[in-house]
């Protein structure tokens, strides 16, 4: 029977606004999963990895302590670990591999409408109602300002109404949670995304190999997501002018065309979104019969 030791497990938000993200991003990987009756849990069919479902807030520390090798999670709640240990005096064990480009958000200071602020030095002497106190603790820190963090686990945005707060600091992607609760955005302590972090435990050899294949294989789904293969014919004379429109393209590959020594077939990787100015701009320089096709699946 496999051991179970030498499956790879993967934190992942149990349910939240990263949970279909990322579970997404594993199935492009290729991974197909069956979930536990009690869904804490899912046990990968076709690859050795399973995963872990999990409040996200578990996340960093579960991969810092080797309990996981690699987790999905949130920069936010990575970074507010990190300081969190750093203020403790120890050290984050995990690495953050790459960003995954979903949950963007930033953390920010809010205050009721009205409310004057010139900046960071503004705080001095305020009272800021936040979940995140290693990360708010360390900007104030940084920033040379005294002021008293208050710990509200959520709901912080009704701080300043109950009297508990003079300014809140958190999580704001469109802002529309602030100005229902009369709120004002006024400065950006950090911005997030979701990211995949990985242990610094060693891991056995087949287990580092299987690590490898799923990290490259998600670098290539990332990669894919604005990559099109365009395909267009060009006159000889125009090619240094069509590479220099191409986005994102690296050596294109240029094929003779039939009976006609003046013009060239070009295919090229666009890393890219191609946008229609972009293919204008490309007819304008000589370009037709252009095609422009979706990238599946792409491995560098
Ligand atoms: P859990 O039960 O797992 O602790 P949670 O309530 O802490 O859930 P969610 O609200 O699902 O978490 O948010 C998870 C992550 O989504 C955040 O840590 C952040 O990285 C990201 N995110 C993106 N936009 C927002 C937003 N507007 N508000 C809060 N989080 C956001
Ligand atoms: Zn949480």
């Amino acid at each position: 029977m496999e051991n179970p030791e030498q499956r790879i497990k993967i934190a992942v938000q149990k349910s939240g606004r990263l949970t279909d993200h990322s579970l997404d991003l594993l199935e492009r990987c290729g991974l197909k999963f069956t979930q536990s009756k009690d869904q804490l849990f899912c046990y990968g069919e076709n690859m050795p990895v399973d995963l872990l479902l999990v409040r996200d807030d578990d996340i960093p520390g579960l991969v810092s302590d080797d309990v996981c090798d690699l987790g999905i999670v949130g920069l936010n709640v990575v970074t507010e670990k990190r300081y969190a240990l750093q203020d403790e005096g120890h050290e984050a064990l995990f690495d953050q591999v790459f960003e995954l480009d979903f949950g963007h958000c930033r953390l920010s200071v809010a205050a009721p409408e009205g409310t004057d602020f010139a900046g960071p030095q503004s705080l001095q002497g305020k009272r800021i109602a936040t979940s995140y106190t290693a990360t708010l603790g360390n900007y104030l820190r940084e920033n040379n300002v005294t002021a008293e963090i208050v710990y509200f686990s959520g709901a912080v945005e009704i701080a300043p109404k109950l009297g508990r707060a003079d300014f809140i600091c958190d999580l704001v992607s469109t802002g529309s949670t602030l100005a229902a609760n009369q709120l004002c955005e006024v400065q950006t302590v950090t911005q997030s995304e979701a990211v995949i972090i990985q242990t610094r435990a060693s891991l056995s050899p087949s287990k580092q190999e299987w690590v490898d294949k799923l990290l490259q294989r998600l670098d290539g789904v990332l990669q894919v997501r604005e990559s099109k293969y365009i395909m267009l014919h060009a006159p000889r004379s125009a090619l240094a002018e069509i590479r220099r429109l191409l986005p994102g393209s690296e050596a294109p590959t240029v094929m003779p065309l039939e009976g006609d020594d003046n013009r060239v077939a070009v295919h090229a990787v666009c890393r890219e979104n191609v946008f229609w100015e972009t293919l204008e701009n490309l007819k304008a320089a000589g370009a037709s019969a252009m095609l422009v096709l979706p990238v599946e699946k792409m491995l560098a």
